[in-house]
């Protein structure tokens, strides 16, 4: 007998009827012989609708009556499934955050997660129920509702999965795995079979949507057996996991490519080439909470040199406004956006072991005369910054060069 996390998201939970399927799903695993903890979203839709009633009253600072507020369609949607379970002859249990103390921070609406007390799940196991956990919320020290961040149903299975010492963390969703590049832009693109968790963790900070970030970090560090799939397509689904000691030949050098549209850039030209600098505009910035991915800056000509960095879409009007108020005091010469930009990933955890891949890369996009803006590596990831009207263009290109339809991801591995 094992102990297997479920977690459905919003999409699997949309209707009353697909709360019933998801019922089925679970009953099929239990019927396994195996203990049963459902995590769930909200049914699709839910969490906006909420917060945007929360808005609508004019709920913008006011956070902790936000998560009370939003992370109630998880509470719904434990409760419609506990009753499906039921009605089909199943003993099932609803719990919420408080009862099973997912204990957090108190930053409402990223709230980070303490600890859990597995106490109480257990002894509902063992008497043979289903737990059916409401994902997404936690409380903090004095007992208010938290709520984990957008996706955070993910990071509640995850860390129940760790608490309970669960076989296994079966991610449902309505895409049966992580793929080489979104099957829309790629038809061609690849179910992967099994992706590293350095791999994911570049995926899902490249807007894969499929797991949220945190998820991943925290399942990286406690090891858990993780899969993403399909709540309608039976199938195999992508395993998640460590690459294995030596394993590098396990790796393929390219694994997929991410194509990125969430991203605008700035650029402050004219700006005087000495310390302190960067560290002005850069903490004026992060002092509102704005986050910078990709940073260059020339090297100078008369001292002054030109800084460019991108932010994501949502905070370009905000980072601008700073930009443009440091760069004043700075007489910087100008400050200039272009929300029209791709970031362009190539991800693959065999990268680390291996040289020329960048190279390759500059060489395709240079044959179809794709323009590179910014360039930034990491031991795992290339990525360029390029005009947007090329990215589906450069992310087939670029599939299609790697060979990552099939099953060697580029040259030579596996
Ligand atoms: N319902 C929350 C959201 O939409 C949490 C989740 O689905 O994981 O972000
Ligand atoms: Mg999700």
């Amino acid at each position: 007998m094992s102990l297997i996390v479920q977690k459905f998201g919003g999409t699997s939970m949309g209707s009353i009827d697909k709360i019933k399927h998801v019922a089925s799903k679970v009953i099929e695993e239990k019927r396994k012989n195996n203990d049963v903890v459902v995590v769930v979203s909200a049914m699709s839709g839910e969490t906006n609708r909420l917060l945007e009633l929360a808005l609508d009253i004019g709920g913008n600072h006011y956070k902790r009556e936000t998560d009370m507020i939003i992370s109630t369609g998880e509470q719904v949607s434990a409760g419609l499934l506990s009753i499906a379970l039921n009605n089909e002859g199943y003993r099932a249990v609803p719990l919420l955050a408080h009862q099973i103390k997912i204990k957090t921070d108190g930053s409402y609406g990223k709230a980070r997660i303490f600890s859990i007390d597995a106490e109480n799940i257990k002894q509902e196991i063992n008497s043979g129920r289903i737990v059916v956990v409401a994902g997404f919320q936690g409380v903090d020290e004095s007992g208010y509702i938290t709520t984990l961040g957008r996706g955070g149903s993910d990071t509640t299975a995850v860390a129940l999965s760790a608490a309970l010492n669960a076989d296994r963390c079966d991610i449902y969703t309505d895409v049966d795995g992580i793929y080489s590049a979104d099957p829309s832009i790629v038809p061609e693109a690849r179910r992967l079979d099994v992706v590293y968790f350095d791999e994911m963790i570049e995926m899902s900070s490249l807007g894969a949507k499929v797991l949220q970030i945190r998820s991943v970090e925290f399942a990286m560090k406690y090891n858990i057996n993780l899969y993403v799939k399909s709540t309608f397509v039976d199938g195999p689904g992508t395993q998640i996991k460590y690459l294995p000691e030596g394993g590098k030949m396990e790796a393929l050098q390219v694994s997929s490519v991410a194509c990125d549209k969430d991203e605008a850039k700035i650029s402050i030209r004219g700006i005087p080439d000495k310390p302190g600098i960067a560290a002005r505009i850069f903490s004026a910035i992060s002092d509102d909470g704005i986050i910078v991915d990709m940073i260059i800056q020339n090297i100078s000509v008369e001292e002054l040199t030109d800084l460019t960095f991108t932010v994501s879409k949502k905070d370009l009007k905000r980072a601008l406004k700073l930009t443009e108020s440091v760069a004043k005091e700075l007489n910087a010469s100008e400050v200039i956006s272009d929300e029209k930009i791709a970031k362009i990933s190539l991800i693959g955890a065999g990268m680390r072991n291996h040289y020329g891949t960048a190279s390759k890369m500059f060489g395709i996009l240079a044959k179809e005369n794709i323009n590179i803006m910014m360039i930034s590596t990491s031991e795992i990831k290339i990525s360029c910054v390029i005009d947007s009207k090329y990215a589906e263009l450069a992310t087939r290109i670029l599939h299609e060069a790697f060979n990552l339809s099939l099953n060697n991801g580029g040259n030579g591995f596996k």
